[in-house]
């Protein structure tokens, strides 16, 4: 369980957290500039630079998207974050777009009974149910995949880690 020295886990989504889409076709200016990524173009606003390394001072940070070890390959140069890798899960092919329960069992194999958030823009009842059934501080938290990681997002995620450090 929690103590003083040991932060919760915070496991990260990319694509719709950090890396943008399902803009209105009309859109006059994306809210982030293109970065090629294997052949793909990914919407990348600079902006969720600062606020993951906020988070960094409050959570350990664990990569919990598709991208696997491409998120370490790419997303420190590009958001300049203060450090050069993070943990990561591994799903063994399971990843599916668009669904997030096919990362429940790494999440749970690496959260073990620690506390823990996780930021993702596809959160479905199987998320929860995990969520509702952990015996350690557990936070999901959703994004729109338009949107991503705002301050709001921050503000409270960093807010739920005090909380739970606090006796
Ligand atoms: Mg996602």
């Amino acid at each position: 369980m929690t103590n003083g020295t040991t932060p919760p886990i915070l496991f990260v989504d990319v694509d719709g957290v950090l890396s943008l889409f399902g803009f209105t076709p009309d859109i006059r200016e994306l809210p982030g500039p293109l970065h090629w990524v294997d052949g793909v173009a990914h919407c990348i606003p600079a902006s969720v630079g600062p606020r993951l390394a906020r988070l960094a001072e409050g959570f350990e940070l664990v990569w919990a998207t598709g991208w696997e070890d491409r998120a370490n390959e790419h997303l420190p140069f590009l958001l300049k974050l203060p450090f050069a890798s993070l943990p990561v899960l591994r799903f063994d092919g399971r990843a599916v777009f668009g669904s997030a329960h096919w990362k429940l069992d790494a999440i749970d194999e690496y959260a073990g009974d620690r506390p823990a958030a996780w930021i993702d823009d596809n959160i479905d009842e199987a998320c929860m149910a995990w969520a509702n059934g952990r015996d350690a501080p557990t936070l999901i938290v959703e994004t729109l995949p338009a949107v991503g990681l705002t301050d709001e997002h921050v503000d409270d995620l960093l807010g739920w880690a005090k909380s739970i450090r606090e006796p």
